[in-house]
């Protein structure tokens, strides 16, 4: 593919740099400074400006609050936003996983009423898949979703829940018949949060912050029309979910590469710019080769996307390889700001203690979306075609899958 802008894209990275260089914050502005609330109403903030500058949701139609844009322009935009510190971690899981399943499987009344609201951040979406015994191996959730005339009644637990407490809606995969394969008893809907039978708890992080969350469900009913999909087929509509999801971290996801730059640029070891010093000019050589791989397989993707295609499991790649780098970078940073990698939100923290909230945040980024293992299982499997992982359930009816759980 031609890496260079056409015209038209030319002109729309002019028009985003100014506006972002009028409009957003600088990246080192305290990563660690004030309190998770401050940067979630930040967060939102932003989300309103950039929503009524037209720099929402470029990929989405008009008239669900987008910009009707190709996927190409989202690249440009992803790449000129990541110069800049704004949180957009609030918004990713809504606008990257549960717009795409309303845009397939809501009903236009819903899509009309719901997606503008998303796309502006009036409302917070988050996605309700994994369960304590069910991460990995999402498909063998055991939350049920029983109908009663027209409304579902859901009982069970959710976790890891990224931003539920913040959500008006969420996306909820549930078991609906336990009598077939786990694949093939699943059922998606879309759920307010704000009603009764819904309890969402906050996890605290090794941050201080409280991101993900417990969420329990205890008789939270939900109309039938806010089923995505065919009952029993939520297989299929969730994996839709997760390609969007390995899309949109492929796209958006930081390897730290920039920010490792930028303090070799800046910084001096024992006196000596860092830039000179042979270990980091070594991890500079190693790190640019991998970001350029990176680099050049999510193009990859995202060309295949642009000519029609779905986001294939090469996506998996950039994950897997973006996130370790990220920790990788975080850590030799750290040890490099020598007694200043232990200060934590001071006005004396180095870097505004943006590598020692790397530090934290890293292994998380490892494991959402899918841990490196199954980002590896998926490589072997549908990039290179390696036979298959024994799978002991296949083809068991889901309640006859062992769990462990003796029920006494
Ligand atoms: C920061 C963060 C945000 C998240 N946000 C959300 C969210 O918003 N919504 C949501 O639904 N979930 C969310 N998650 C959950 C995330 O999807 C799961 O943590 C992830 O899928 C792993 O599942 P698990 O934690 O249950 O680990 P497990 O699946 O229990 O895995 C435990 C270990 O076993 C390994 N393993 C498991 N299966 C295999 C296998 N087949 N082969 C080899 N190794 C294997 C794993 O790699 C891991 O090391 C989030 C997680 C994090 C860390």
């Amino acid at each position: 593919m031609d890496f260079n802008d056409t015209k038209e894209q030319a002109v729309f990275r002019a028009k985003a740099k100014s506006w972002l260089a009028a409009n957003a914050q600088a990246k080192r502005q305290g990563l660690m400074a004030g309190t998770q609330e401050d940067r979630y109403q930040q967060a939102v903030d932003w989300y309103h400006k950039r929503y009524d500058a037209g720099f929402s949701c470029l990929t989405w139609p008009k008239e669900y609050g987008g910009q009707g844009l190709s996927q190409m322009y989202q690249v440009i935009w992803n790449q000129e936003v990541s110069h800049y510190g704004e949180p957009d971690e609030y918004f990713v899981i809504g606008i990257g996983n549960c717009g795409p399943a309303l845009m397939t499987f809501a009903s236009e009344e819903q899509k009309q009423t719901l997606l503008p609201r998303m796309a502006r951040a009036d409302d917070i979406w988050c996605q309700l898949f994994s369960e304590p015994g069910a991460g990995s191996d999402v498909a063998g959730l055991s939350t049920k979703a029983e109908k009663t005339g027209d409304e579902w009644n859901i009982n069970g637990q959710k976790i890891w829940t990224s931003g539920a407490q913040y959500s008006r809606y969420g996306v909820i995969l549930t078991r609906t018949d336990p009598e077939v394969s786990k694949y093939r008893g699943l059922t998606m809907f879309m759920i307010d949060l704000k009603q009764p039978g819904v309890e969402v708890k906050p996890i605290k992080q090794i941050d201080g912050g409280s991101h993900f969350n417990e969420v329990f469900f205890n008789d939270a009913v939900i109309p039938d029309n806010y089923r995505l999909g065919e009952v029993n087929e939520g297989w299929g509509a969730a994996l839709m979910v997760l390609m969007n999801e390995r899309l949109a971290n492929a796209t958006a996801a930081p390897d730290g590469f920039e920010d490792f730059l930028n303090w070799a640029k800046a910084s001096d070891i024992d006196g000596v710019p860092a830039s000179q010093d042979p270990i980091v000019r070594d991890k500079l050589a190693t790190w640019y080769a991998q970001h350029a791989g990176v680099e050049a397989t999510t193009f990859r993707m995202i060309t295949a996307v642009a000519k029609g295609g779905v986001p294939g499991a090469e996506g998996s790649l950039g994950k897997l390889v973006g996130a370790s780098m990220n920790q990788e970078i975080a850590n030799f940073v750290i040890q490099q700001l020598d007694a200043g990698g232990q200060l934590t939100g001071d006005e004396s923290t180095p870097l505004d203690g943006h590598f020692q909230s790397a530090v934290l945040m890293a292994p998380g980024i490892r494991l959402a979306g899918g841990t490196d293992e199954i980002m590896r299982n998926i490589i072997a499997e549908q990039v290179l075609g390696l036979p298959q992982e024994p799978r002991a359930d296949k083809g068991i009816p889901y309640k006859d899958i062992p769990s462990g759980n003796t029920g006494a």
